[in-house]
């Protein structure tokens, strides 16, 4: 695999970056993946909105233009010929001697790889997924898309280990997101429900592309927060990342939902979905 690694497409054994790098030693830089399906990106400019979003909350430079990012990805979907998977990119805030507080004018650390695997037609997305219920224990401001990823990592973790494909985490008797996933439900009369965008969750591209889908069909939509048991209780429920698309959830904790089948509405997103991303994109 060809990787990219400050300024140079390389082999990915030949990719090194330094042990005082910020992201490595702090967890201090942002990352973003976008789904390639067909060779071709999807949503990607809201990708790297929310990157641009990301790292200006953290003050951390854009270490070059957009338009070079988007060539770089590009570059690297096709040297490594890739038909579908994803592009990964992260931004770290450079290198220093280790100390919480960094030096003026550090040189930001780019890199930037692809990773083949089968997004669209998952099992997952034909059959569903159960999802575990955990305590979100991470920071507060969720809503940058930061490395700091170990809240994640344990939880999903602990719902692998219980038999779970997924959990979704609660705080303040709200069901915050999934792992790395926005969590919906749909209510007993169709109206598909999720959280407004906040500093509690990550505002997911997905989402957004899934909401616009709404408008655009004339699904009714209601922006809010619900419970684990109206979850539970709730005539669907599906989740939404780049990398999962839109999955239904056919179960949460010990509960099933409906009749533990992907519901209507989830399959007419999915549907909805995948034209949309297989369709015809801007030149
Ligand atoms: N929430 C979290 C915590 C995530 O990590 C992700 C994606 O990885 C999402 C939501 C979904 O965001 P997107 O649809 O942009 O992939």
């Amino acid at each position: 695999r060809v990787v990219y690694c400050k300024g140079a497409f390389v082999p990915e054994g030949d990719a090194h970056l330094s042990i005082f790098d910020r992201g490595f030693l702090f967890g201090d830089a942002v990352y973003e993946v976008t789904a390639v399906l067909g060779g071709q990106m999807i949503d990607n400019d809201a990708h790297l909105d929310r990157f641009e979003r990301s790292l200006a909350a953290l003050a951390i430079p854009l270490p070059v233009p957009r338009a070079e990012i988007e060539r770089i990805q590009a570059e690297l979907i096709v040297q490594n010929n890739l038909a579908e998977g994803t592009v990964y990119m992260q931004v770290s805030r450079g290198e220093a001697d280790r100390d919480f507080l960094y030096p003026e004018g550090l040189s930001a650390n780019l890199v930037a790889f692809t990773q083949a695997r089968k997004l669209a037609d998952t099992p997952s997305q034909k059959n569903g997924i159960a999802v575990d219920l955990a305590a979100d224990l991470r920071w507060q401001r969720r809503d940058i898309k930061t490395a700091m990823l170990l809240g994640q990592v344990l939880l999903k973790h602990q719902a692998r280990a219980n038999g779970f494909g997924d959990v979704w985490m609660v705080e303040d008797g709200l069901v915050t997101e999934g792992s790395s996933s926005t969590a919906f439900i749909v209510t007993a009369d169709g109206r598909v429900v999720t959280r407004p965008n906040s500093h509690v969750a990550l505002p997911g591209c997905t989402r957004k592309a899934v909401l616009r889908l709404c408008d655009s069909h004339g699904l009714r939509l209601e922006e809010r927060p619900f419970s684990p048991a109206e979850a539970q209780g709730a005539a669907e429920a599906f989740l939404t990342s780049a990398s999962s698309f839109v999955t239904p959830v056919i179960r949460i904790g010990d509960v099933t939902i409906a009749d533990g089948k992907p519901g209507p509405m989830t399959r007419q997103l999915q549907a909805y979905y995948l034209e949309a991303a297989r369709g015809p994109r801007p030149a």
